[in-house]
This record gives structure tokens, C-alpha cells and sequence, in this order.
């Protein structure tokens, strides 16, 4: 029989006390880990995030309407649904969930220690972020409402491009970046007409993506141009331009908008408590894995992801997220 000293017990104690694993976000990465985690008894709690005026517990699939791509739904799946099933899944295995963020962490000592919205401390063995990216957005409130009742303003092409509403339509992408140029690329194969609109006259766009855009017939450019208005009341019917150079406004008709000036990863919270990329994006140690520069700390999901920006994708790093934890718990001793 082991005999335990004072600092031992103390030291048995903080450990036991501490949750395994703590999740923060709630998209398809955070209830992904949380499902495996759950499932390989390490008796996840995930903090799902509050509700607020620029997120809400579920993240970016929350203002998806129809989800046509995500394997397993023939006939698609509104996106609301789509991540209370995850969520439902997840807590088959016992899953517990806090509505409350993350506002604060601290990875310089182990267990790791986290604040909560209600001003709870948190210590944890493992912590898996997935508290995802959002889209950036124009910020008109036309835009915005439009975007919210799927009315043929999308900050995804790949995610609503393929929908029926948009099919033969004069499609509008704003951004000049590789974004856009993707977004634009895919439109052509179900749009009319896809117009580009940047405010510059130069694409910021790597130069293999501007000769494509360029190349193909059915993209056209509107250089030096701001979008100021939508228009539309139950679908987007047309914008507002206004030319960056002498101020004119012209209107355009369009069937839909796609808005593809970037994405912010959720990172704030973070400080400088790991490393993040130039744009706030959390770096992972080696490709195809999900390990930060904090051993023990992984990330999931869109914000470590400023490529591929797919719920497929995010629920795959999820549950790569979860195994990798898993293993390092075992590996430490400490599942
Ligand atoms: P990005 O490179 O930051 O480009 C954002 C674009 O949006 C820029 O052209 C910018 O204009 C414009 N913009 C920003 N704010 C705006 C506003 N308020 N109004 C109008 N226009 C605005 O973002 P991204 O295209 O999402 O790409 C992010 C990263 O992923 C990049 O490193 C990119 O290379 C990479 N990526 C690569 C691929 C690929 O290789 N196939 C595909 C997608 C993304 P300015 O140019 O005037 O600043």
C-alpha cells in the first residue's frame, strides 16, 4: 500500500479535482470532440458559449439555412437542426454543457486554469478550443437581414452556392482575396453571370487564382467599388454601388450576394497564451495534427482552419482533437 505524504495528498487532490477535458465552443468541432471524448469515458464539459449579438451556442451553421453538403442528410438539413443533433449526441454519452463562455485562460501552469462568464475557475488537465471563426460581413443592415432569413445573401458559396434559388441568377461576390476568387470560380457552375466587386483595382488574390478568375467568361469585374446598400425584402433583388473614386452611386440588379472579405477566428479570449498566426488563427505544431504550442492545449475547427472552413472538416479535426487528447492524458497518466 502506497502511503501518501502531506504534498502528495495536496498534489492527488488538485488533480482529481480538475476536469479532463474541457471544451470551449459548441460548432461541429466542439460537440465532435466532445462525442469521442465522452465516449472514451474522459467525462468532457463543454462551454458552448452565451448567446450575443455577434454569436450564438452553435456558431456560424446557427445563420446557415439549408446544409446540402454534410454526408449523412440525402435531403439536406437545416443548419439550426444540424448542431441540436450534434449537441443531442453528445450528451447520449453524458456530455455536460454549460452555457456560459471561456473569457480568459491560463496555460503557464499545469492544470490549466480557465474563467468562466459567471466568474467561475475552472482547472483542467486537457483544454480543446473549437471556438471556431466568423465570417466577416459589410455590415449593412440590409445585408444582414438578409443573410439571417436566407434571403440570397451568404458569407458561403461552397455552403449555399448550390442552392436552387441561386441557379441562373446574376450572382455578386465582394473581395479580392482567394476567397472570393473561390467563391466566384464555384458560382460560375450554377450562375449567369458572376460579378466581382473590389475596392481596389488590383486583386490582393494569389496570381494563379486572378488569371483564373480572369480567364473565365462568365466572371466579370467591377473595380474600385463598395457595396453601400441591398436591396430586397423577402430576397436580395439588387445593391447599391458607390465608386471609391469620384463618389458616384449605381444600382444593380443581382439574385444573390456572397460576402468574402475574410474570416476573424475567435481567439481573443486566448491572449498570448499560445501561439496564434499573423491573423489570429491558433497554430498547430505539425500539419495534420491538432496539438498547440501548449502541450496538452488542442484546437478544432475553423480557428485553426483558415483554409478549408467546412463543418466536415471542423467535425474531423474535432475528433482528431479528442483522440490526441486522449492519448496525451494516457500517456501522462492522468485519464
Ligand atoms: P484576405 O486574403 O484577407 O482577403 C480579403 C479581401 O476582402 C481583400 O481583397 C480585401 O480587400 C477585401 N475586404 C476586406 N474588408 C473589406 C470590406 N470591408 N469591404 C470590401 N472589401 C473588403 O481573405 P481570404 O480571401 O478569406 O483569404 C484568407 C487566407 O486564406 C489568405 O491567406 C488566402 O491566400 C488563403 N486562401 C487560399 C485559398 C487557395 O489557395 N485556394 C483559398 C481561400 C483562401 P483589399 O485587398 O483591398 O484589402
Amino acid at each position: 500500500m502506497i502511503s501518501l505524504t502531506g504534498s502528495d495528498t495536496l498534489f492527488f487532490w488538485r488533480f482529481a479535482m480538475a476536469e479532463r477535458i474541457v471544451i470551449i465552443g459548441s460548432g461541429p468541432a466542439g460537440w465532435t470532440a466532445a462525442i469521442y471524448a465522452a465516449r472514451a469515458n474522459l467525462d468532457p464539459v463543454v462551454y458552448e458559449g452565451e448567446p450575443s449579438n455577434i454569436m450564438v451556442p452553435g456558431g456560424q451553421l446557427m445563420y446557415t439555412t439549408e446544409v446540402e453538403n454534410f454526408p449523412g442528410f440525402p435531403s439536406g438539413v437545416q443548419g439550426a437542426e444540424m448542431m441540436a443533433l450534434f449537441k443531442q449526441q453528445s450528451q447520449r454519452f453524458d456530455t455536460r454543457v454549460l452555457t456560459e463562455d471561456i473569457e480568459s485562460v491560463n496555460f503557464s501552469s499545469h492544470p490549466f486554469k480557465l474563467k468562466s462568464s459567471e466568474g467561475t475557475d475552472i482547472e483542467a488537465l486537457s483544454v480543446i478550443i473549437a471556438t471556431g471563426a466568423r465570417a466577416n460581413w459589410l455590415n449593412l443592415p440590409n445585408e444582414q437581414r438578409l443573410a439571417k432569413t436566407g434571403g440570397g445573401v451568404s458569407a458561403c458559396a461552397i455552403c449555399d452556392g448550390g442552392l436552387p434559388g441561386y441557379r441562373d441568377k446574376v450572382l455578386v461576390v465582394v473581395g479580392g482575396g482567394d476567397s472570393a476568387i473561390e467563391e466566384a470560380l464555384y458560382l460560375t457552375k450554377f450562375a449567369s453571370k458572376v460579378i466581382m466587386v473590389h475596392r481596389r483595382d488590383e486583386l490582393r488574390a494569389s496570381p494563379i487564382m486572378q488569371e483564373r478568375a480572369k480567364s473565365n467568361p462568365k466572371i466579370e469585374f467591377k473595380w474600385n467599388s463598395v457595396i453601400i446598400d441591398v436591396f430586397g425584402d423577402k430576397i436580395i433583388s439588387g445593391i447599391r454601388l458607390q465608386d471609391t473614386i469620384n463618389n458616384d452611386e449605381t444600382d444593380m440588379e443581382c439574385g444573390g450576394l456572397f460576402v468574402a472579405i475574410g474570416h476573424t477566428p475567435n481567439t481573443s479570449f486566448l491572449g498570448d497564451s499560445l501561439e496564434l498566426d499573423d491573423k489570429g488563427f491558433i497554430g498547430t505544431r505539425q500539419s495534420w495534427r491538432t496539438a498547440t504550442s501548449v502541450v496538452g492545449v488542442f484546437a478544432a475547427g475553423d480557428v485553426m482552419d483558415p483554409h478549408y472552413k467546412q463543418a466536415i472538416t471542423a467535425a474531423g479535426t474535432g475528433c482528431m482533437a479528442a483522440l490526441e487528447a486522449e492519448r496525451w492524458l494516457v500517456s501522462k497518466g492522468l485519464d
